[in-house]
């Protein structure tokens, strides 16, 4: 509050100048329907850069037809048939059950009087299911989430853990919203380690059946989305026991999954032996139903069990073409990974709204100025630039990795190749960890960027943080889903050493680790040319010599410590490090897409605006890690000061463009109704909102 006092004292002539330019510059940007920069290069700027600092005039339309997703059709379908139906769009204040129930008529709409069918997709087109998510996500995200449990995890479940019988039975119900379903893993007691779930499915060979139990509290499922009010059935997570003619009399065959309906089909009454209670109001995503499910001894039938990676004969005995618990395990979750696709595609969605907001607001908002001139744009303080430019320079490096993993996704649906699950299985727990952690707290700093504005409901940015929020949570905590990259990466790294192959992703490490273990250069740590800094050759090595020193240290680390801690003790020593080693190898993947993207761009003007936000990319992640290269002396000191100075030049040349990428993001006029991203006429918007 009353910062600007004391900062810049004018005198009363001064200050009645301003404030008549003010009118009239705001008079001209209620004309000009353009997004109007400030007349000419403030102070501010400058001073800093060079002049070096030329405009990149770029070819709008050639950037935003290379940003175009392929399924724009489908997702402009969305976008009409929400844009026709005002009584479907969610007003800023509502009950959270009135959210719920307008978030099913959001979803009943859509299937059946839109006609869009996002299930067929699950199945056959994963790139236009996903394309589906992100549009739904952008009008609602809770909509977005409840799609995703009715047709990924509580459809995708029956469709890739069951065999024909069950998809024969279930699709078309399922598809057309009559078979509502839950997707029921978690437990009160157990998120994380899926492994230690406790509800038992225990075989009763008399009556063919299997008999779902939770045998305490903490197995009652806990957060399980569609449960609390529209659903029917419930995928249930469930301990496989046998019974036995030993002395133990039963035998645990390890997690699997169960058909279990939970409400009448006719009356919606919930069925006998399955209780059911409601997780309440959330912090965010209260469109969505999550409920807690208890069972006492509920009885369905043998048929019930999602049969493809394990069965049960009619007479009690266990057939899987898996030889252990853990790889029908593994392989059971492998097939869940579609939803961390989603997840990791939709956050960019989400961050691409939110930087357009306040990237637009920026440009408009103006504030102080050097004397006897007219205030400036926000977004040319350099404090501005640092906090939104990488924030965008990510956007897109993360567009083009995202893409990549739904691409490799798609192939690996139809392929099944055995690398491939392997390469998406890894890729998409660290982009899903990755960027969503990057995303949350990007939304942070745009309600910051947009100062008080950004504070008010309308502006969005509450609501979109609210309610992605928990994505660094579902579909496997960012935390544990990190390490499952560094695990993969050491076996990986014991295999090349035992002569193995690496697959694509990871085959950088062969060279790298060549490249690490010969020492850094001490000439070319010098070096500190623009055009060097901005080879991508440099930036790439760079980055790839992290990784391949994050990993063979760890490695040595673990080693030592296992001798004294034993396995799980010396992973716990060596878990930051851990996390920072997945972290490293994701952003070399990122930076790696990005390069080829810049690179496959045909229009000259929009490339070199790409490549602008590539070089900026790269530099700010090594100026922020800076003390590991001067550490080892990678980067010399003279170098380090040029990456910093490259790395502020590059935040104004990409501000410079700012408005060119972020109107190629084509964003439908829906998702940035926030009143302060409405451009020329934010002003006005905003105070219709308020009621003047
Ligand atoms: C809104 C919402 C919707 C959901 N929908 C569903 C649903 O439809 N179906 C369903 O089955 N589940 C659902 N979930 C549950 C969700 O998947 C779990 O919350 C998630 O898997 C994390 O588990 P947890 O909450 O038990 O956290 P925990 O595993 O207890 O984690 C708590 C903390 O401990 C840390 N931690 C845990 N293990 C480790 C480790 N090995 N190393 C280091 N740190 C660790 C984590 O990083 C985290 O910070 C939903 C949850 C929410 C909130």
């Amino acid at each position: 509050m009353e910062s600007r006092r004391g900062m810049n004292p004018m005198t009363e002539e001064e200050s009645s100048e301003l404030a008549a330019m003010r009118r009239i510059q705001r008079l001209s940007s209620h004309i000009s329907p353009a997004m109007t920069a400030p007349p000419s290069l403030p102070l501010v700027q400058a001073e800093t850069c060079s002049s070096r600092a030329k405009k990149l005039e770029v070819n709008g339309q050639a950037l935003s037809l290379y940003m175009k997703g392929k399924h724009m059709d489908i997702q402009e379908k969305v976008y009409e048939f929400f844009n026709s139906r005002p009584d479907l769009q969610t007003p800023i204040e509502i009950s959270k059950d009135d959210h719920r129930e307008l978030c099913m008529n959001q979803l009943l709409g859509l299937v059946r009087e839109a006609g869009i069918r996002p299930f067929k997709y699950v199945a056959d087109d994963p790139e236009k299911y996903f394309a589906i998510m992100e549009a739904v996500g952008s009008v609602d995200m809770s909509l977005g989430i409840k799609m995703g449990v009715q047709y990924s995890l509580w459809g995708g479940s029956v469709i890739n853990l069951g065999t024909k019988k069950h998809r024969d039975k279930y699709f078309d119900g399922i598809d057309n919203l009559d078979y509502t379903g839950c997707f029921a893993m978690t437990e009160l007691h157990h998120g994380s380690n899926v492994q230690g779930l406790q509800t038992t499915a225990t075989f009763d060979p008399l009556k063919d059946e299997f008999v779902i139990d939770t045998p305490h509290d903490g197995a009652i499922k806990w957060w399980i989305g569609n449960a609390a009010v529209h659903g029917k059935f419930a995928t249930v997570f469930a301990r496989l026991i046998l019974p036995t003619h030993d002395s133990k009399g039963v035998s645990d065959m390890g997690v699997h999954a169960f058909i279990v309906p939970i409400r009448d089909m006719k009356t919606h009454q919930t069925l006998p032996g399955v209780e059911i209670q409601d997780c309440g109001h959330k912090v965010g995503l209260n469109g969505v139903d999550n409920g807690a499910l208890r069972f006492r001894s509920v009885r369905i039938p043998r048929d019930n069990l999602l049969n493809r990676f394990g069965d049960v004969s009619r007479d009690g005995k266990y057939t899987s073409s898996l030889p252990t618990i853990n790889k029908r395990f593994g392989a059971t979750l492998g097939e869940l990974v579609g939803g961390r696709v989603g997840l990791a595609y939709a956050s960019v969605g989400v961050l691409k709204i939110s930087a357009t907001i306040a990237i637009r607001y920026s440009l408009l908002r103006q504030q102080f100025g050097p004397p006897k001139q007219p205030e400036v744009s926000i977004l040319d303080y350099q404090s501005q630039q640092h906090k939104l430019m990488p924030m965008l320079a990510s956007t897109y490096a993360y567009h083009f990795a995202t893409v990549y993993l739904v691409e490799k996704y798609s192939e690996m649906k139809k392929t099944h190749d055995e690398q491939l699950v392997a390469d998406v299985h890894a890729l998409s727990a660290g982009l899903k960890s990755y960027v969503t952690s990057y995303t949350a707290k990007s939304l942070s700093v745009c309600r910051e960027a947009c100062g008080g504005h950004g504070y008010a409901a309308v502006n969005r940015f509450g609501s979109l943080r609210n309610d992605h929020d928990i994505f660094q949570t579902f579909e496997g905590d960012n935390t544990v889903l990190l390490q499952q990259v560094a695990a993969d990466l050491l076996k990986r790294y014991k295999e090349k050493f035992q002569g193995g192959t690496l697959t694509v992703t990871w085959s950088y490490l062969r060279e790298s680790m060549n490249t690490y273990l010969s020492q850094p250069n001490p000439v070319t740590a010098r070096w500190e040319g623009e055009d060097h800094l901005r080879d991508p050759k440099f930036q790439l090595d760079a980055f790839r010599y992290r990784t391949s020193r994050l990993l063979q240290n760890v490695a040595a680390r673990l080693q030592k410590h296992s001798k004294t801690l034993g396995g799980f003790g010396a992973w716990n020593r060596c878990l930051n490090h851990l996390l920072t080693l997945a972290e490293s190898h994701i952003e070399t993947v990122i930076l790696a897409k990005f390069i080829e993207a810049v690179k496959n761009c045909p229009e000259p003007s929009a490339r070199a605006a790409l490549k602008l936000a590539c070089d900026l990319y790269a530099l700010d992640r090594i100026w922020k890690d800076i003390g590991t290269y001067r550490n080892v002396d990678y980067v010399a000191p003279n170098k380090a000061k040029a990456i910093h100075k490259l790395t502020e030049y590059l935040c104004f040349q990409v501000r410079n463009v700012a408005k060119e990428l972020v109107d190629a993001f084509e964003l439908p006029d829906h998702v940035t109704r926030a009143p302060i991203a409405m451009q020329s006429d934010a002003y006005s918007q905003y105070t219709q909102v308020v009621g003047f």
